[in-house]
């Protein structure tokens, strides 16, 4: 029986180190870091995501300054927005909320914040440093898979990984930095033919895509360490991953439940992100 990772546990450790460091910074008469967080329109979801992301940030102690547009708003008037935050010096981290309405192009957004405050690494400079291997605003989900692994004491190097789903903001980089770790890996998509014939020489597997029982028993390896990334709602409608979880933990060593596994680690790695901004803003890095 498999060991189930525990990351509401790994996920509440990290937010308390981050709460420890930002109240011996206040302690020490410096200013709280600051996350400004946008959100444009009314997509409930998104709404759900940015009341978390502000309500941890406040736990943790920081400042977090929710910007709320209506859907209308027009695609000039965000840049204004943004551009204000970015030039805002008690302002750290700048999160836009995705997806935005269709009016507004999303890239030209992401271009817009200030890579030094775009606390979830999706500006084009930090995913470019990501791929140079240098020094970086890691994304938050990605972040913390990682994470999770060193948090279980996963030998990476030399192991088969591989990943399923090839976003920009889940799939691609932790395909990265599986690599950067001396992994083998192998990035799989909607394309790829026989999923199966790849997922069972994963030591470790990742699944992002977003449908659920995608990954069965008969899919993986005797001892797999598996993450599982995917949010999809059941037919009864209970949250679930991408992995049939109560058929693979008997094979797996290692394996996230959905809810409790990855998902709590990026409001996690997104603090942390925020804290280190804070930290090269006020050290003029
Ligand atoms: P996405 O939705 O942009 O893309 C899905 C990916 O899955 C694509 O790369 C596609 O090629 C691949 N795919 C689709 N069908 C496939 C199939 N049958 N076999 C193999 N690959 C297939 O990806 P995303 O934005 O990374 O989201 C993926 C999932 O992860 C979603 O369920 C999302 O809700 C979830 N997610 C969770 C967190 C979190 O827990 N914090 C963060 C981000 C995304």
């Amino acid at each position: 029986m498999g060991k189930i990772i525990d990351g509401k546990a790994a996920a509440s450790a990290v937010r308390a180190r981050v709460k420890s460091e930002v109240e011996n910074i206040i302690a020490a008469g410096g200013r709280k870091p600051c996350l400004a967080v946008v959100i444009v329109g009314d997509d409930p979801a998104s709404r759900i995501y940015v009341r978390n992301k502000v309500a941890a940030a406040r736990e943790a102690g920081m400042e977090s300054r929710l910007e709320d547009l209506p859907a209308s708003v027009s695609q000039d008037e965000l840049i204004s927005l943004v551009n204000g935050l970015n030039a805002d010096p008690e302002v750290d981290g700048v999160l836009v909320q995705l997806p935005l309405p269709s009016h507004i192009d999303e890239s030209i957004i992401i271009d817009t914040i200030a890579p030094s405050k775009d606390v979830d690494g999706f500006h084009p400079l930090n995913v470019a440093a990501l791929q140079l291997g240098r020094e970086c605003i890691l994304p938050c989900t990605p972040a913390g898979i990682i994470h999770l692994l060193y948090r279980e004491g996963v030998q990476i190097e030399g192991k088969r990984a591989v990943v399923i789903g090839r976003s920009n903001i889940v799939g691609k980089p932790v395909a990265k930095l599986l690599l950067d770790r001396h992994a083998t890996v192998t990035l799989c998509h909607s394309r790829t033919r026989d999923l199966g014939s790849v997922t069972r020489e994963a030591d470790i597997l990742v699944t992002a895509v977003g449908h659920a029982g995608l990954i069965s028993a008969d899919m993986i390896k005797e001892g797999a360490v598996i993450l599982d990334v995917g949010m999809n709602r059941s037919a009864d409608g209970h949250l679930c991953g991408d992995v049939d979880f109560e058929g693979c933990i008997g094979k797996a060593s290692l394996i996230t439940p959905v809810p409790g596994g990855v998902g709590p680690m990026t409001i996690a790695m997104l603090l942390q992100n925020t804290l280190k901004c804070y930290k090269r803003h006020v050290e003029g890095a």
